[in-house]
């Protein structure tokens, strides 16, 4: 088979210069399960490095039908009129997994996808967690190579998928409906404490009045748990994502957030501290793809299973006996 050869200068200079189409092939490399893509995704990732760390990463989260791809338009498309660039990487709504939208065959975020200053990348649907990918994070690193001064990662709140984002995020948006009691009952005091701000959405028509009082119960919630920021009170807001209420609120929230969290080091800190996490993380991933995809660990693995099931060794022995070096042939 011929090796894989790309124009890497090309490619960079294409994807700095704002091509949405070397991006998305950029990204493809990088979720690549063979391996010369791979190559070449983390070759360009590796070269497009020095020029990230410049956007502002939103994390956002919600149930499916809470109106996370309807604010993501609406918010976005506020922010591409003010002369951003917008990323999103999305959930693929094809995903019976995440969920994804209640309206399976609706296009996800339309109006702004065809917008020139934005991108939107839906998630892969093998191998995601809540929409979320393992390089996820490498995909962010892309888009904000190729100037997106906005990002946002969308999640559903399946297992672990809320802290992986949280995780990646500079700030965290909790999207949620009427009911603040409900929800607390059901959810999630985790899931508000991983929050930089509430939005409780559909705050219009007939619903309005009960979504601000939901507010103003948030509000109370919000005083007794522990921020997900040092030195922020996380606040809860209304929004309308249909009538585009609320919105530049928002926006004047994350941006105070960001000033103030600069001036006091804590956003370049976290950011540290993510990389090195994601360090740890990707150690343990390829452990893992290594462990799993080796044959000879695959018999092994058999052979034990049979004898722990006959009860001829302990789980315990079983598994030393695995990582030992030269397991029995
Ligand atoms: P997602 O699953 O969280 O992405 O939710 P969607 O954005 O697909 O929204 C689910 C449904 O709620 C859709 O029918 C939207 O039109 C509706 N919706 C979203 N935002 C609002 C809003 O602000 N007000 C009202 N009334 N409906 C909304």
């Amino acid at each position: 088979r011929k090796p894989l050869v790309i124009d890497q200068e090309e490619y960079i200079c294409e994807i700095r210069k704002g091509s949405r189409l070397h991006l998305a092939k950029a990204i493809t490399f990088i979720e690549s399960t063979v391996t010369d893509q791979q190559t070449i995704g983390q070759q360009l990732l590796k070269s497009l490095l020095p020029f990230t760390g410049s956007s502002i990463r939103i994390g956002i989260t919600g149930v499916p039908g809470a109106g996370k791809s309807t604010f993501i338009e609406s918010f976005g498309k506020m922010l591409v009129d003010k002369g951003f660039k917008v990323a999103v990487l999305a959930i693929d709504p094809s995903s019976s997994v995440t969920g994804g939208s209640i309206l399976g065959d609706k296009t996800r975020m339309e109006e702004l996808a065809k917008h020139p200053n934005a991108f939107i990348r839906p998630s892969p649907s093998a191998g995601t967690l809540g929409g979320v990918h393992k390089k996820s994070r490498e995909t962010m690193l892309l888009c904000e190579a190729a100037g997106y001064d906005v990002i946002f990662v969308e999640t559903v709140g399946v297992g672990q998928s809320e802290t992986i984002v949280r995780g990646m995020v500079d700030f965290f948006l909790l999207l949620a409906l009427t009911g603040a009691g409900d929800e607390l009952q059901g959810m999630k005091k985790g899931i508000m404490e991983l929050a930089d701000a509430i939005i409780v959405n559909k705050t219009d028509g007939t619903n309005e009045k009960l979504a601000k009082k939901t507010v103003a119960e948030y509000k109370q919630i919000l005083h007794f748990l522990a921020p997900s920021t040092p030195n922020w009170i996380t606040p809860a807001l209304a929004v309308s994502s249909l009538y585009k209420t609320g919105l530049n609120a928002v926006w004047e929230t994350i941006l105070q957030f960001q000033s103030k969290m600069m001036s006091n080091q804590v956003w370049q800190n976290r950011r540290k501290d993510q990389t090195i996490d994601w360090f740890k993380t990707m150690i343990v991933n390829k452990l893992y793809d290594d462990f799993f995809s080796s044959m000879e660990k695959k018999q092994s693995m058999k052979q034990l299973e049979q004898l722990v099931r006959e009860e001829k060794v302990t789980v315990s022995q079983a598994v030393e006996e695995l990582f030992s070096s030269n397991s029995k042939e």
